[in-house]
């Protein structure tokens, strides 16, 4: 009985108090029977009894040990699983904020300068691809003649037509610096690529945000130069194709602003 009592309390996850119980019941059960027995000493039957209650004891504290430190153990694990989730969101969100332009919310320079690279390595593939660099013309009249809080909300506003204003996933675009954005057109010819730019500069056009000193209207207008990079072209990284869109940018702002300029070598103007 005392054999079976105290592999009960090894075996089941028995509560304290019960354990207590059913090793004080047993003992005293074996006390009584060994001091009944006329062949033992009581003397005897009482070291007997103090010698298994000693071992009982002995179990019940290992038991309580062990279901202790595997609650602690338990709880711990619990803890550290938490900080980790918490780790990789906080990680995750400040990635996103490194990425992130904090004015117009749209992607930052850095985040396009490793999208252009990813590109590079695809570019190696023979995919055709434009690069387009808009720029918001006379932005320092605005700034003058407005503020600087409206020539903020008018960047906001320059992104989202710009954002709305490409095909899908292919497209990606980014604030380069002051009033200029990049836009890389994945899978693109020299057809689509003009017309993504037409696009963003007639819908620019067409918000009327006002900009009174621009010598181009009462309205803010957008140049954009773009460089395209045929099916099956050879030899020219993101760098070259980032300077042409930059060259034909130059020659949109010569030629009056408010227009697309295709990077061709004598430079014809797809719009006007
Ligand atoms: P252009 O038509 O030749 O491009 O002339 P522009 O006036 O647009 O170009 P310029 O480079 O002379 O001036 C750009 C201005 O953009 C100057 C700078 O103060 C302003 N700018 C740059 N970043 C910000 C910004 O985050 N917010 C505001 N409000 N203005 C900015
Ligand atoms: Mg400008
Ligand atoms: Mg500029």
């Amino acid at each position: 009985m005392l054999f079976v009592a105290v592999t009960a309390i090894i075996i089941f996850p028995v509560p304290l108090e019960w354990s207590m119980a059913i090793a004080v019941f047993v003992l005293g059960l074996y006390l009584v029977f060994q001091l009944q027995n006329p062949e033992i000493a009581s003397g005897n039957a009482l070291a007997g009894a103090l010698f298994f209650a000693s071992g009982v004891v002995a179990t019940v504290v290992a038991r309580r040990t062990a279901s202790i430190l595997a609650h602690k153990t338990f709880l711990l694990e619990l803890r550290d699983r938490s900080r980790l989730a918490e780790l990789t969101d906080a990680n995750s969100r400040l990635e996103l904020l490194a990425r992130t332009d904090p004015l117009t919310g749209i992607a930052n320079r850095r985040w396009m300068m490793d999208a252009l690279k990813v590109w590079s390595d695809e570019a190696a593939q023979s995919q055709s691809a434009a690069i387009l660099m808009c720029d918001i013309d006379h932005f320092k009249q605005l700034n003058d003649s407005l503020g600087h809080a409206e020539g903020d909300r008018c960047l906001v506003k320059v992104a989202g037509i710009i954002q709305s204003s490409l095909r899908d996933d292919r497209d990606q675009v980014a604030r380069y610096g002051g009033e200029e954005f990049l836009i890389l057109l994945r899978d693109a010819n020299e057809e689509e690529g003009v017309a993504v730019a037409e696009r963003i500069r007639r819908r620019v056009e067409a918000a009327s945000l006002p900009n009174p000193r621009s010598s181009v209207g009462a309205y803010v207008t957008v140049s954009v130069g773009l460089a395209v990079l045929k099916h099956g072209g050879e030899g020219v990284s993101s760098e070259v194709l980032q300077r042409q869109a930059d060259e034909a940018l130059y020659e949109a702002k010569k030629n009056g602003r408010n227009r697309v300029v295709l990077h061709v070598p004598d430079f014809q103007s797809a719009s006007a």
